[in-house]
């Protein structure tokens, strides 16, 4: 999608600090990060949130659950981490590309309000 940031950074049409990168997902350090590490799993495909996943989405969303592991282990995330996907405008999703947030090394109290 052309006008959509997450779209533009997977594309390296925009630059972001990469963490993780195959050919159906990009994971990236969040620009404002909420805890001491956070970061950002963004599927290369433009999918606008939760709400629009098809059955088509299946195998790509468990290759995403699948990395969150890998990538938390990768960020030296031992002790855990939490995992956030926000959907909708009551949720303040303020990015329409589907993303998985993990953070960790704590600071719990994301998000305010
Ligand atoms: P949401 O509130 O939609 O669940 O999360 C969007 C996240 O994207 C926020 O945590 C925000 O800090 C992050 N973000 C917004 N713009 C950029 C950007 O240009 N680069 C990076 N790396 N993160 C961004
Ligand atoms: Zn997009």
């Amino acid at each position: 999608m052309s006008d959509c940031l997450f779209c533009k950074i997977a594309e390296g049409a925009i630059p972001s600090n990469k963490v993780y990168e195959d050919e159906q997902i990009v994971c990236f350090h969040d620009i404002e990060p909420q805890a001491p590490v956070h970061v950002l799993i963004v599927p290369k495909k433009h999918i606008k949130s939760l709400d629009e996943l098809t059955s088509d989405d299946a195998e790509l969303i468990s290759h995403i659950m699948l990395k969150i592991k890998d990538i938390a282990a990768e960020l030296g995330l031992e002790g855990g981490y939490r995992t956030v996907i926000n959907t909708g405008d009551d949720a303040f999703q303020t990015v329409k590309h589907l993303h998985f947030h993990i953070l960790g090394k704590r600071k719990l109290t994301w998000p305010p309000g």
